[in-house]
């Protein structure tokens, strides 16, 4: 393979092809990557934010250009795709004041010691990422691994290299030769990467991959931070508002056609709120406008590809084989579109209730109280995300604190107020990223003491 084309996931249709990168290649990019380290350190971390900081403004005035090549790469909604590029750009300075504020020098000191935690580079970050956001993925592994004081080699995902190629040329032209490069292949590439002179690997994807890289990392004891997948449950208590939750449900059960790591992917709901819950979800979801991304009011796009496709296909018809129940979708795919679809009567004998779908599809398992409800949503090797809604609030909170998750929403989506990390429990994660403790991972930590005078 020397080229990878990228196809439209609505038509068919080649988008571009870019070089593959040949495996023999990447100790000669990672040489590359140290010689600029030192003097990419050197300009410590004020001198990092002000290289940076023009970055943003420039990603949020290309958003429309790349946000396009976006859509047409992946599938998702034009709005969402040039949303997607807009936010990262417009959002950086705020980042950039975060990871000054979180990887500054910290003073502690006791009645006969001072301290001082510094946070040094690692040396070269191997960045690498998946398709399904394909410029906030790489951004949130690129901007905290470079002002860290890291230089950093990208491997996007081979499904979208189009718009990790124009996100990185744009931001080359923000920093000296050699701090941050594009690499493109598959897993071939991603294999030798993490097995080249790399001291920090940033990974975002499947837990099958993280696993293999954490395998090939742990031979050097590299630094890992691996965000994986997820198979999100939301809990639907019996004094829940039913609107509010069946508009979340669908919500975040069907953005980005499901391919999104925190999905809702398994829903548990109590008995006595059951049918009324589905109906609005169904009514609901009937609503949703399935197309191509690039047409004006879609909703909902494309898989990927046929892979993601059939796999998700796969798993619809093998639940309904062993008695789950189609409120509505399910139909036979038409190119890479799957239709939005909501399943009762399953439970956790079925693949779709413990494997992540990725897809637009969610199981809905009625449940009888709340301990039933939490036994279940623990039933899984996963823990990212999780939502619990319900109208006492201290109740749902309650609830909340017995998931197993590593970000839960009471009463909304799983994500944090700003300075929150972005974490996955059990085997979603290892290591976490955003946030002051989450800024800090992609350095190294170290303490300088002496003794406290007299
Ligand atoms: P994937 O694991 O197949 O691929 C991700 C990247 O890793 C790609 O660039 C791929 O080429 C590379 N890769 C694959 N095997 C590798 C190996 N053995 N060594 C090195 N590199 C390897 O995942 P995907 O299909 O691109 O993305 C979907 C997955 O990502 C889902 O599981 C989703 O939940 C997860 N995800 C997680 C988060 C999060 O924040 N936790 C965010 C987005 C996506």
């Amino acid at each position: 393979m020397s080229e990878l084309i990228s196809f439209d996931p609505s038509t068919g249709d080649e988008v571009g092809r870019v070089p593959v990168t040949p495996a023999a290649d990447l100790p000669v990019v990672v040489a590359r990557a140290h010689a600029a380290a030192r003097g990419w350190a050197e300009l410590g971390l004020e001198g990092r934010r002000d290289a940076l900081r023009p970055f943003g403004p420039a990603l949020a005035e290309a958003a429309e250009r790349i946000g396009t090549i976006l859509t047409r790469e992946m599938g998702k909604p034009l709005p969402q795709g040039i949303g997607e590029v807009r936010y990262c750009g417009a959002g950086l300075g705020e980042t950039l004041d975060e990871l000054v504020a979180a990887l500054s020098p910290e003073r502690l000191e006791d009645d006969a010691v001072i301290s001082d935690l510094v946070f040094d580079p690692f040396g070269v970050c191997a960045a690498i990422t998946p398709w399904n956001f394909p410029v906030s993925m790489p951004h949130w592994a690129v901007v905290p691994a470079l002002m860290a004081g890291n230089t950093v080699v990208l491997k996007p995902s081979e499904k979208t290299p189009l718009v990790a190629d124009e996100y990185i040329r744009l931001l080359r032209e923000h920093l000296p030769e050699g701090v941050v490069q594009v690499v493109h292949g598959d897993e071939e590439q991603g294999r030798a990467l993490v097995a080249a002179d790399v001291q920090l690997i940033a990974f975002t994807g499947s837990r099958a991959a993280g696993r293999a890289i954490l395998a090939e990392a742990g031979k050097d004891l590299k630094r890992v931070v691996l965000e994986l997948g997820g198979k999100d449950p939301l809990i639907v208590l019996d004094d829940a508002d039913l609107e509010a939750a069946a508009q979340f449900a669908v919500m975040n059960a069907f953005r980005n056609a499901g391919q999104v790591c925190v999905s809702t992917e398994r829903i548990y709901v109590q008995d006595s709120v059951a049918p009324r819950f589905e109906e609005l979800v169904v009514e609901k979801t009937r609503a949703l406008k399935v197309g191509s991304g690039m047409e004006e009011g879609i909703e909902i796009g494309p898989m990927i590809d046929a892979g993601q496709r059939d796999h998700v296909i796969a798993q619809i018809e093998a639940a309904r084989g062993e008695g789950a129940k189609v409120l509505i979708g399910g139909d036979p795919p038409r190119g890479n579109f799957v239709s939005p679809t909501v399943l009762t009567g399953v439970d956790h004998r079925m693949a779709i209730m413990r494997d992540e779908t990725f897809g637009p599809v969610v199981g809905i398992q009625r449940v009888d109280g709340d301990d039933e409800a939490v036994a279940a949503a623990n039933d899984s090797p996963y823990g990212l995300g999780a939502a619990v809604f319900g109208g006492d609030v201290a109740r749902a909170e309650r609830v909340a604190r017995r998931l197993s998750a590593g970000m839960v929403g009471i009463n909304k989506g799983c994500g944090g107020a700003s300075g929150s990390p972005w974490v996955g429990a059990r085997q979603s994660g290892y290591g976490y990223h955003s946030g002051r403790d989450g800024h800090r991972q992609f350095a190294q930590v170290r303490v300088v003491s002496r003794p406290k005078e007299a």
